[in-house]
């Protein structure tokens, strides 16, 4: 069994970001900007958004950070996107989701500029990204595929297993995963909700992406030997034995699916991680482009 160490692999993305970003500073052109926008107080939210915040520098980013209170009006954010999308010094805009539910979602994903779209959620990124045409892909499956693509893991033929439907990750993921490129060409089936006899189909599985957020969902008994599998799970568990109260934990009952895989993400320090330096690896693209 191989650990895939997302720490690792996103800190070699960023070091590769880092010294391309070092030659437009001696180039004396203008570094790449992201800015993030921020609505409410909620503590995931805000540990993600810092974390943003802080890889921006650590690369030589620009960043802004834009905070809203949690009753903000949408028309107001909308105005901010608009002004952002408008904005020349801006390359990248990223609005921390969940969103309060005054506002729509969709109207906010929809009023970003496609080209500035650098969390991949815009319609028209998802069409290109469906018809194999350059497109921000959106973060975590794109980390994912920076994983996979770092590890050399062979993915054409085999099953993949995607439990998880969402427009931001298993929806994506299964996509991409199915695509004739070197991290797809795999068969998928993308499990849901509604799907019934859900273990038998993880065992038929050579590689599972666990993106349902339940934590240690995913046990031994679901995974056949040799499995790869990819937890995108991130939720926070009470748990008093910890200083903030709360543990991390993925989909996948890791102690136990472990042993069996010959390739699993750990939480934290996978998928988590290679998500951040995805959406690095976008927001240069929206810069140089
Ligand atoms: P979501 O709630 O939008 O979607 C969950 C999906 O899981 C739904 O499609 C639902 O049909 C499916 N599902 C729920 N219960 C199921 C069950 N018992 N069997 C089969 N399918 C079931 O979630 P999301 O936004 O895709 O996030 C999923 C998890 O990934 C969460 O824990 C989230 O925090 C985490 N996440 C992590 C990252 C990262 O960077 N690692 C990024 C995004 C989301």
């Amino acid at each position: 069994m191989q650990i895939l160490d997302g720490k690792l692999v996103a800190q070699a993305v960023k070091n590769d970001l880092k010294i391309k970003v070092d030659a437009l500073k001696e180039k004396g052109k203008k570094t790449p900007h992201l800015a993030a926008v921020l609505v409410g107080n909620n503590g995931a939210s805000e540990t993600y958004v810092a974390s943003k915040v802080k890889t921006c520098v650590e690369i030589g980013y620009q960043s802004t950070l834009i905070r809203f209170d949690a009753d903000v009006e949408e028309h107001v954010l909308l105005q901010k996107i608009q002004e952002l999308n408008a904005d020349d010094n801006i390359d990248g805009i990223l609005v921390q989701l969940p969103l309060p539910k005054q506002v729509a979602e969709e109207k906010v994903i929809t009023t970003i500029a496609a080209e500035k779209d650098v969390d991949g959620f815009h319609p028209a990124n998802i069409g290109k990204m469906i018809q194999g045409q350059p497109a921000y892909i959106p973060a975590t499956p794109y980390g994912i595929l920076l994983l996979l693509e770092h590890y050399k893991i062979e993915t054409k033929g085999k099953h993949a297993v995607v439990i998880g439907r969402s427009n931001i990750v298993g929806r994506p993921i299964s996509i991409l995963l199915s695509q004739n490129t070197p991290t797809g060409n795999c068969t998928v089936t993308l499990c849901h909700s509604h799907t019934r006899n859900l273990e038998a189909i993880c065992l038929q599985a050579d590689i599972i992406v666990a993106a349902l957020g339940k934590p240690e969902f995913l046990t031994a008994d679901m995974v056949k030997e040799g499995a790869i599998v990819i937890d995108v799970g991130i939720t926070r568990v009470e748990d008093k034995t910890k200083k903030k109260g709360y543990a991390i934990k993925g989909d996948v009952h890791f102690e136990t699916v472990a042993p069996k895989c010959s390739y699993i993400t750990p939480v934290p320090g996978g998928v988590g991680a290679m998500t951040i330096a995805a959406l690095m690896q976008n927001t240069y693209l929206a810069a140089t482009q």
